[in-house]
């Protein structure tokens, strides 16, 4: 039974069905499928993409304040929603409710709320006469129609993170969220409309991303692709994009190192290390994937995360007591514990873990596979699951080249109480985020986004707006003269 039969789509301020196959959103908890609707197809991205065209000229020209308005009722919206949203997180990502009603949902709130008062911020440079016989001054525009992919780790939150920027910056969006977690994305568009926003500035397309994706990051109507997502689809969608030029940018994946140092609160390095590698059933780009601990303490690091980490009780996401939820699928489970199979057969430790439960769900036991090798795939490829690999370092220039020896570099962290070592460490390590004695938290006001194959560009805080504004220099001559003194150099002046 679904719960509820949704239009996959929303053009033009109005639900649309779309024109592909049925598809289902199915509760990875348990099974269930929880909403069914026709995936949009190249037809409904062309529809959306007229639709944001046609909006966008007009939603530029709002003043900051009205933009400002709509951002701030919006976040207003989606707190007076919560619960519902809450009950559709869980059920479409089997989230525990605890995770989404105090991460997911406040978050998403609060995001719209900065974006309401950064709309009114959009600073530049003082105008002023550079050459002398000019004024010159510089507009900040929006980029026009923005194309949105994003993933299904945090169906609101992604969506919000490209969503309120945008609209900040005075851009109609086409957001295309995962077919398999699409049912907060399309609450947000219906409560933006209630919050004021003018019907085709913001477009969701519920498809595939072979389909709707490509039709997306293709389209010529599409000034800027904004991405969140694997680093492989990125780099798909970058390419796309690059055949007419467009701009993008891309938040991809992540495998962040968790250096703890010899001096580190190890009781505080052991919760970090739990808390940060399980968040979202460790399905997060930024969790704590490669823990990498001085080996005066790596053993009992060791004993320590295993210990807690056979306490994480699993179970139906609904109740109270549960702490993690399942894998968004069977076929992500199964992947999961692919890896964590041969990593066993190459000589890893597993030191907690390394099975599924004997639950309803893709459920996966948190794992800690402690000695892996520098070359297995365990330590080197995202595993995006419950899993964090453990490898012991031989002082603060092992530490660190182990840390920067990876493709990604989306965030770190770094566990010492010795102020000179966590400098060392935040400025030597390459990655857009950099915890010193915490791994997780996100704010904001502060910008999210890697260097390396974890992408470039800003979600969050004022940084981010810049991937939707285009930079335009005026430059107005002030003397009135006819002829120009700087004519002499072309020709002289008869
Ligand atoms: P994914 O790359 O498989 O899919 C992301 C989105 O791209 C989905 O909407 C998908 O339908 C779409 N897509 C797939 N193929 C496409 C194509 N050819 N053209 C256009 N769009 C296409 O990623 P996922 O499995 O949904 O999410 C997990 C990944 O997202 C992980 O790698 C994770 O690290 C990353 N992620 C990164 C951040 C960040 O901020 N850096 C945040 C969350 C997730």
């Amino acid at each position: 039974m679904t719960r509820h039969d949704v239009p996959g789509c929303f053009i033009g301020g109005a639900p649309v069905v779309g024109t592909g196959e049925r598809h289902a959103v199915v509760n990875p908890a348990n099974g269930e499928r929880v909403a069914e609707f026709a995936l949009a197809t190249s037809a409904e991205v062309e529809a959306a993409v007229a639709s944001a065209r046609a909006a966008a000229p007009e939603w530029a020209k709002a003043t900051p304040a009205e933009r400002a308005g709509v951002l701030g009722r919006l976040a207003a919206l989606v707190l007076a929603h919560a619960d519902e949203l809450v009950a559709e997180e869980v059920a479409q990502a089997g989230k525990p409710r605890r995770l989404a009603a105090e991460f997911d949902i406040p978050g998403s709130a609060d995001n719209l709320a900065f974006f309401a008062g950064a709309a009114r911020l959009l600073e530049g440079k003082a105008s002023a006469e550079y050459s002398g016989g000019h004024t010159s001054s510089i507009r900040r525009e929006p980029v026009g129609v923005v194309g949105t992919i994003a993933p299904w780790n945090y169906p609101l939150q992604m969506a919000v993170w490209k969503v309120a920027p945008a609209l900040a910056a005075g851009c109609a969006v086409v957001i295309k969220p995962s077919e398999l977690t699409p049912l907060t994305t399309l609450r947000l568009a219906e409560l933006a409309v209630a919050a004021g926003l003018p019907a085709g500035v913001l477009n969701v397309v519920t498809g595939t991303g072979a389909d709707a994706g490509e039709a997306l990051s293709g389209h010529p109507g599409v000034d800027v692709v904004t991405f969140t997502g694997s680093t492989a689809v990125g780099r798909k969608v970058m390419a796309s994009a690059a055949k007419r030029g467009a701009r993008v940018q891309l938040e991809l994946g992540g495998k962040a190192p968790f250096v703890v140092f010899e001096d580190a609160d190890l009781e505080a390095a052991v919760h970090g290390a739990v808390a940060g590698a399980l968040i979202n059933s460790g399905q997060d780009c930024t969790a704590a994937a490669r823990a990498i601990v001085a080996e005066s303490v790596y053993e009992d690091f060791v004993a320590g995360v295993a210990e807690l980490m056979e306490k994480v009780v699993q179970g139906d996401p609904l109740g109270d007591g549960v702490d993690i939820g399942p894998q968004i699928s069977f076929a992500h489970r199964d992947r999961v514990a692919q890896i964590v199979q041969r990593a066993k057969a190459e000589g890893a430790r597993v030191a907690a873990g390394g099975f599924a439960p004997d639950l309803p769900g893709a459920f996966y036991r948190p794992t800690l596979l402690a000695d892996v090798a520098e070359d297995s795939e365990a330590y080197r490829a995202e595993i995006f699951g419950p899993v964090l690999t453990a490898r012991a370092h031989k002082g603060d220039d092992d530490a660190i080249r182990q840390a920067n020896d990876t493709e990604y570099g989306l965030a770190a962290s770094v566990w010492t109480k010795d102020i000179y070592r966590a400098q060392r460490a935040s400025r030597e390590i390459r990655a857009g985020c950099v915890w010193v004695n915490d791994h997780i938290p996100i704010i904001s006001e502060m910008p999210h986004g890697g260097f390396g194959a974890s992408g470039f560009g800003k979600d969050l805080s004022a940084y981010s707006l810049e991937e939707y504004l285009a930079v335009k220099h005026v430059m107005s001559e002030i003397t009135g003269e006819s002829k120009k003194g700087w004519h002499r150099t072309i020709f002289a002046l008869r």
